[in-house]
């Protein structure tokens, strides 16, 4: 069920930041998981199996991200 991991990714947490913000860009994985607000630029690190329980949604892979910074006006 839980999708792979990979950097680039964009994903959406089931628990929003406390800047309001609930979208996260992967910037490392391996048995820890690096993630970066996209709303206020904090970088979070969890293990694994912390960050599979918190991911809701992959918004977009590292290969759909062209595509999506054309059309990324308007997120909230
Ligand atoms: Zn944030």
């Amino acid at each position: 069920m839980a999708e792979p991991v990979f950097v680039g990714d964009v994903i959406l947490t089931r628990k929003p930041h406390p800047c309001g913000g609930s979208q996260w860009a992967v910037i490392r994985t391996g048995a820890d998981v690096k993630m970066r607000c996209l709303t206020c630029g904090r970088i979070v690190m969890l293990d694994l199996e912390s960050f599979l329980r918190r991911r809701k949604a992959v918004l977009s892979h590292p290969e759909q991200q062209a595509a999506a910074a054309d059309s990324g006006a308007g997120s909230v």
